[in-house]
């Protein structure tokens, strides 16, 4: 943007690393620090807004009320994409990252010239596009918020939950920003949308798009496999991923492919060996017949309901994290197969108060790495053991992904 003689700020509420200061004012950018209002009147032409700035804040107000054009990083990247690259994008309220990946090592497996970004790995305006490429991009709701002329060839709406409210205030603000995927498509372009999912269906009755639905008539999977447009694509017991939630994720993914290539010798292939993104339900290793699956990324009881939803044999789970007066009496409808529980965290003595409620065996461990310890010696042939904490990690570690490193270490070594 410098490079077209735009007179360019760069404020911040806190301030920034002095060297990045230093190279900003260097390039030309002016550096404001502190309160941001004042800042705000109509000579700006542009705003970037980072996403961090809620929707409700009084910022946000100002720039409203002086009808300020405001994009964020993602849409000022996209003026700057060549020509003729096609856009996949990837949005909903869970699933968003594994669709996403599913379709990126897909497209590359068939020889599509397709590039990842946006809300997963690199954000697109360091992402190098060329003419041609597909674009695919996981997209979240703070980016879509206030895309003014963002346009996708391909989205993807995996389905709608009322999270994120804290910055929306309402389901129905959170549900509009969601919508804005297909907001400047034309017949020409295509939606895919999850057919069971009542809100997902209600807010695109109106969308311009060519829609394609999964978990319908034609593209669906039952306990036999995976069906697309009525063909069995692939069987569930040649897939290593498991769980309902992720066969859908995988049939949102096969949709898009389809869009593009297709090879079902290559597909099967993949789903016979995609174990799952990383720190989500992703299956770490047999050991002694004993299942160790890594779920660190569910910080809330809903994720963790979505785990134990996946298993029938015995499950030793490896429950809490920060205290953030989470409900753990949600998940009493899940725990059938649950044989005994590992509490961990600064949430540990609630974790033992709710397995003594739920009569179920519990191990007061307050620490991972004692779980770790212990779990051996308890397990059987056909269990299945279960990071799946239902609470956020940031008491014992700086991020969720920390927590299941951790634990997949210790797997390796048994
Ligand atoms: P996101 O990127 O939207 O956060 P992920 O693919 O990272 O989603 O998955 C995060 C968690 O969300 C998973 O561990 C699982 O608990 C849950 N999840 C994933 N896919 C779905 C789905 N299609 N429906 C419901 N829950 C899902």
């Amino acid at each position: 943007m410098l490079n077209k003689n735009n007179d360019i700020t760069l404020s911040d509420v806190a301030d920034i690393p002095s060297d990045v200061k230093v190279q900003m004012q260097k390039s030309g950018v002016h550096v404001v620090i502190g309160n941001q209002l004042p800042l705000l009147d109509e000579h700006w032409d542009l705003i970037v807004r980072n996403p961090a700035i809620k929707f409700t804040s009084p910022l946000m107000q100002k720039m409203i009320e002086l009808n300020l054009r405001v994009e964020n990083e993602m849409e000022v990247a996209y003026h700057f994409l060549p020509k003729n690259v096609k856009i996949i994008g990837v949005t909903g309220s869970n699933g968003k990252t594994t669709t996403t990946t599913i379709i990126y090592e897909l497209l590359k497996r068939l020889g599509v010239s397709v590039v990842l970004g946006g809300n997963i790995g690199t954000p697109l305006s360091f992402l190098e596009v060329s003419e041609n490429d597909y674009l695919l991009l996981e997209i979240s709701d703070h980016q879509l918020l206030d895309f003014c002329d963002f346009k996708t060839d391909v989205s993807v709406l995996t389905n709608l939950s009322p999270t994120h409210l804290d910055y929306h205030g309402t389901y129905e603000h959170y549900m509009n920003a969601k919508k804005n995927i297909f907001r400047f498509h034309t017949h020409e372009d295509i939606a895919i949308l999850n057919n069971k999912d009542k809100d997902s269906m209600m807010i695109t009755t109106d969308i311009e798009s060519c829609k394609v639905y999964f978990n319908d008539e034609k593209n669906y999977f039952d306990e036999t496999g995976i069906y697309i447009e009525n063909k069995l694509v692939v069987s569930l017991k040649d897939i290593l991923l498991k769980g309902q939630h992720n066969y859908e994720n995988i049939l949102a993914a096969l949709l898009v492919v389809k869009t593009i290539a297709w090879d079902e010798g290559v597909i099967r292939d993949f789903l016979k060996n995609f174990g799952g993104v990383e720190h989500r339900l992703e299956f770490v290793r047999q050991v002694n017949d004993v299942l160790y699956y890594n779920d660190s990324k569910a910080t809330n009881p809903v994720a963790t309901i979505t785990a134990l939803k996946t298993f029938s044999s015995p499950i030793h789970l490896i429950l809490g994290g920060e205290e953030r007066g989470q409900d753990f009496n949600e998940l009493n409808p899940y725990m059938k197969y649950v044989t005994c529980i590992y509490a961990i965290g600064s949430v540990t003595n609630r974790v033992v108060e709710y397995a003594k409620s739920q009569n179920i065996e519990c191990v007061e461990c307050h620490r991972l790495a004692k779980a770790l310890e212990v779990i051996p010696s308890k397990v059987h042939p056909n269990d299945v053991v279960l990071l799946s904490t239902a609470s956020a990690s940031q008491d014992q570690y700086a991020r969720f992904e920390d927590r299941g490193c951790e634990f997949k270490n210790f797997v390796a070594k048994l």
